[in-house]
């Protein structure tokens, strides 16, 4: 296909709650979508980086000016039979894999519309849903959080994650456990310790936890010390924040850091990536499940399309729009099809796009390219 017509856009959106996590507040979504045109067919893709660069080096503002002078006119007007086609013309940028991942994912959407078949498809996956989790970010109270997990329980999350930060930890666990013995949940700490609190994560042994996500600082010695924290408990550590690209999960697994992996399309770089990861992981015997930053109903569904693929075993931060958003800008909005499932798409590509109106109300900025 010849890449006709490129919109890339800044959007904050306002959240419904103020999403608390170990680097602070989250009050709006600062992300990215892409509306790629080709032959008359339009596809749009998101990639939704952190809005300040806490979560990775790359932060919105940064990942759209990366899009819009160095990668955008690389692509625009290029004849681009593959997403490996589109990556190669962007390859001379290095790193900066959600600004990659923009450009990448809009590419797969519109691959799938032109072929007639929804995302999921086009990607290798097959499913009619996918089994989603709840996520709960740090309260006021215990008693707060105790609602939060019961609420999540009734509506039939399969799992539920606790974000975990100093102050807010061990006896959060503890309490968590007393009060549901039985139920799925792990902790993301978002890399807020290092090596030295290995005896913290050793005293989670006990609460019988999934997993613990992302628990060590991401640094040059994330690896080397997650694989260390590894040998010293027996509570399966996942990599979030560390699992930036195929090269670093095949470097995790040769180190022995993790027995679990996140998979954030836009972290890894794109769509292409999160499969030869999942299917990297397969080979050694890792479950993967889909991560999310907070993205619109499009990049959410997307999300979702992804986690159709047969090594994501575990139920994903995939969320119905009310979960996070008053009103989402991706229309439909994502609604829980069954208890703690989401449906996948059915049309060609996905079913949803940026509300118009909203979109023109929360734009920051906006750059298109015409061949
Ligand atoms: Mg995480």
């Amino acid at each position: 296909m010849r890449i006709d017509r490129l919109d890339v856009y800044r959007v904050r959106i306002p959240t419904a709650i103020n999403f608390r996590t170990s680097y602070g507040d989250h009050l709006a979504t600062d992300t990215i979508l892409v509306r790629m045109e080709s032959g008359g067919v339009h596809g749009w893709g998101e990639s939704c980086p952190p809005w300040f660069p806490g979560y990775s080096s790359e932060y919105t503002a940064a990942a759209f000016l990366t899009v819009r002078e160095l990668m955008a006119p690389k692509v625009i007007g290029q004849r681009l039979d593959s997403a490996e086609a589109l990556l190669e013309r962007i390859a001379y940028v290095k790193g900066n894999q959600f600004a990659r991942a923009a450009l990448e994912i809009a590419w797969w959407v519109l691959e799938a519309k032109r072929l007639g078949v929804p995302l999921h498809e086009a990607l290798g996956g097959k499913g009619d849903r996918v089994k989603v989790g709840a996520d709960c970010g740090v309260q006021d109270t215990l008693d707060e959080l105790m609602a939060k997990i019961q609420g999540a329980i009734d509506a039939g999350f399969p799992r539920i994650k606790l974000k975990f930060r100093p102050g807010w930890d061990v006896k959060m666990v503890d309490a968590v456990r007393a009060t549901f013995p039985d139920h799925t949940f792990h902790v993301d700490c978002n890399a807020a310790y290092t090596i030295a609190d290995a005896p913290l994560f050793r005293s989670l042994d006990r609460y019988r936890l999934a997993m613990i996500e992302q628990p060590l600082q991401d640094d040059g010695a994330s690896l080397v010390n997650h694989a260390a924290l590894q040998k010293q408990i027996e509570t399966p550590v996942c990599l979030d924040e560390s699992a930036q690209s195929l090269a670093h999960v095949r470097a995790a697994i040769a180190l022995g850091a993790c027995r679990v992996i996140n998979i954030k399309m836009a972290r890894v770089g794109g769509l292409a990536a999160s499969r030869d990861i999942q299917a990297l992981c397969a080979e050694h015997g890792i479950p993967c499940w889909v991560g999310g930053m907070l993205e619109s109903g499009v990049g959410g569904q997307i999300c979702a399309e992804l986690a159709t693929l047969p090594n994501f075993t575990y139920p994903g931060d995939i969320f119905p729009s009310s979960y996070f958003y008053t009103n989402d800008l991706g229309k439909p909005e994502i609604v829980l099809s069954g208890r703690g499932e989401v449906a996948t798409s059915t049309v060609p590509g996905i079913a949803q796009e940026p509300d118009p109106d909203l979109l023109a109300r929360w734009t920051v900025d906006h750059a298109t390219y015409r061949a």
